[in-house]
């Protein structure tokens, strides 16, 4: 059958560009591309009604990565600071973490423009205003997507279609053919999250609150029960500043509390307490236009444990890729784009898109980025369970300089120094905490062995992938929601 393109990339945000980009730039600009978004084009990238909702921070792995394929390279104004890395602090502030890695700070409303801009030099056809509602199948094979555009049917047919459209994708939940693909998330795999970006005034210095050179996480479950909060800067009297809560904790700390606090309630709280900021205000820049407060939903658990089926790919958020321990899913929406827009392209050149083929793209994305979330998933949901005083003594005594070495690089602590620790822990919470963090160590090191030997073709995936349910089922009953 006739296809209008050879690939459609559905959703222009982030993962979406750098598939289509990726793709138009190994193919030499030979396929007809086309990017899908419900944004007008000057919203290019725009996640909801309330804006481009992020904390702006990228390792420059994920750029860097991308720039290998394609040799695009990010500059300002797109990015808009640049960092030494992140400094997380325990609730106490007595203790911090420091991960050394250089970090950019992008403009996520201009970011999407350069990245268009790049594409349509390659060839890359956009249409924007279209809303998706599913993609079109037949004989179980993904053929093309169709929604409204002008509140009239829209409907476009390609060999691929690269599912890029975000965390809510309702391609993925309405997908209609036989595939390994889980459709819906666990709710308590969602973290609320919502910031301001804000201009602000010094009332004094003090850099466990605000640092010019690095992001700045606070650890607490009483300020964001289940998640964290953030002080990323954007420049000198400039900030991106927010937080993230898991619903169930949230709703347990108000009730332990007895309060009746919101998510903006929460946020407003912490930038009160936040002693440098004096005289804020939301960003008067015209580049953060319709972007200055927003909240947004974001994944932290292990990507889909499937991302191909016949004809069709998930990338990025629309994949659950936002790391379990941090949230951040730029980086892994430039592996994944860059991956499966290359993939993409070599199945027009073969002529398969069956998900046969395009299985290389989920099997090359588990081995380069995606074998140690698992673990992290699980250590997220035993971080969710301890409270401040934990935090605080965790913070300062169980991680050694190589275990932040390794959750930089994406990849689970290996405690190493606790053996040495646990002769002077004091306290049995203490000792029952260094228990579950070496529990979780293992686990991490049989989850990730499985993910090394992640099937090579779809049909050994059932037998693999009950293993892989099995571990973490295992260790879902120790830390139940
Ligand atoms: C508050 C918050 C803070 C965060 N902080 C960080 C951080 O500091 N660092 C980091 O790395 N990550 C962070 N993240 C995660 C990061 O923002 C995402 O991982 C990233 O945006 C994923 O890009 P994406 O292109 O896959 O999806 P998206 O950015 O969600 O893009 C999806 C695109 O598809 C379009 N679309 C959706 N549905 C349809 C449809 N039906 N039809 C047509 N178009 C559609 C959308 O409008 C959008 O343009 C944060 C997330 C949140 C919510």
């Amino acid at each position: 059958m006739e296809r209008d393109y050879d690939i459609i990339v559905a959703g222009g945000g982030l993962s979406g560009l750098v598939a289509a980009t990726t793709a138009a730039h190994v193919a030499k600009q030979k396929l007809r591309i086309l990017v899908i978004d419900r944004n007008p084009s000057d919203d290019q990238g725009k996640k909801t009604v309330s804006g481009w909702v992020c904390g702006d921070a990228v390792g420059a792995h994920g750029p860097d990565y991308f720039k290998k394929f394609t040799g695009i390279k990010y500059g300002k104004p797109e990015i808009e600071h640049f960092v030494k890395g992140v400094i997380a602090y325990s609730p106490d502030r007595e203790a911090s973490l420091k991960f050394t890695e250089d970090g950019y700070i992008l403009n996520r409303r201009l970011m999407p423009q350069r990245m268009k801009n790049d594409a349509e030099k390659l060839g890359v056809e956009f249409v924007n205003e279209a809303l998706l509602q599913r993609v079109l199948a037949d004989n179980g094979m993904v053929y093309g997507v169709e929604g409204t555009k002008d509140g009239k049917p829209f409907r476009k047919t390609a060999k691929v279609v690269i599912d890029a459209t975000g965390q809510a994708s309702v391609l993925r939940v309405n997908l209609p053919i036989k595939s390994y693909i889980e459709k819906t998330i666990d709710r308590n795999d969602l973290e609320t999250t919502g910031r301001y970006i804000m201009e602000f005034e010094h009332a004094k210095e003090d850099i466990t609150f605000f640092d010019p050179n690095y992001c700045v996480i606070h650890l607490d479950n009483i300020l964001a029960p289940g998640g964290y909060a953030w002080v990323f800067p954007k420049g000198p009297n400039k900030v991106n500043i927010g937080l993230g809560v898991n619903k169930t904790c949230h709703d347990e700390r108000n009730r332990k509390l007895g309060k009746n606090q919101d998510l903006k309630g929460l946020i407003d709280e912490y930038v009160k307490l936040n002693p440098v900021l004096k005289n804020t205000r939301p960003s008067q820049d015209p580049n953060d236009k319709g972007n200055s407060y927003g909240t947004w939903q974001v994944s932290v658990r292990r990507q889909n444990d499937c991302l191909a089926a016949n004809g069709y790919m998930i990338i990025g958020d629309a994949a659950w890729m936002a790391k379990p321990l941090d949230a951040g899913g730029m980086g892994p929406a430039f592996f994944s784009g860059t991956i499966a827009g290359k993939r993409a392209a070599e199945a027009v050149e073969a002529n398969d898109s069956s998900e046969k083929f395009l299985w290389k793209y989920a099997h090359d994305f588990m081995l380069e980025r995606g074998l140690n979330t698992p673990g992290m998933e699980i250590f997220r949901r035993m971080l969710q369970k301890i409270d401040n005083s934990q935090l605080n003594y965790g913070t300062r005594h169980f991680l050694s300089k190589m275990d932040m070495d390794k959750i930089t690089r994406g990849e689970h602590p290996d405690f190493s120094s606790l053996d040495k620790i646990e002769m002077m822990i004091r306290g049995a919470l203490n000792m029952k905490l260094a228990k579950e963090m070496k529990y979780t160590a293992s686990k991490n090191k049989s989850l990730s062995t499985l993910f090394k030997s992640y099937p090579d073709t779809p049909d050994k995936f059932p037998a693999w992938h009950s293993l892989v349910m099995k571990e973490m089922q295992e260790a879902f009953k120790r830390y139940p929601f």
